[in-house]
């Protein structure tokens, strides 16, 4: 995968949605497609947080999860599916955890939206690779123009 595209205007909604859910992590899954070049994200679908403990964990509800799960794997190239699995980290960086390293990244790839004290926050997408996981260049489309 080369890279993930994404529009400025939906990674912006992204980040007011996990915001929003401070204290507590937010979590769902991206849609989009595949190209040639790698994905093109078009919308997130937030899911319901089932942790004990919300504000440090995210687990998400099989009834919900599993659905998608298996949407992804019958999906058609080129066809919209889920494609990435987001959480946020309410008062740290971007950057995956422990916890996020040993679980299961059963989607192409794993977004964070990190909002690390008195800098912005940030979302970032990584995928695992035979070597250990790599961040993605997110490519952020301007918005199209609307008007006549
Ligand atoms: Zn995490």
């Amino acid at each position: 995968m080369n890279r993930v595209a994404c529009a400025e205007e939906l990674a912006a909604r992204l980040l007011a949605y996990c915001e929003a859910c401070r204290p507590l992590e937010g979590c769902g899954v991206l849609w989009g497609s595949r190209d040639a070049d790698g994905l093109l994200i078009t919308g997130y679908q937030p899911l319901a947080n089932r942790a004990n403990n919300p504000a440090q964990a995210f687990l998400l509800d099989p009834a919900e999860w599993v659905p998608l799960l298996l949407q992804a794997e019958a999906s058609q190239p080129g066809a919209e599916s889920p494609v990435g699995l987001f959480h946020s980290h309410p008062s740290s960086a971007a950057i995956p955890s422990a916890e996020d390293l040993a679980s299961e990244w059963p989607l192409p790839t794993y977004w964070i939206a990190g909002f690390p004290e008195e800098r912005h926050p940030e979302l970032a997408a990584y995928e695992r690779t035979g070597k250990g996981i790599r961040r993605q260049t997110l490519v952020l489309l301007p918005s199209p123009c609307r008007g006549e």
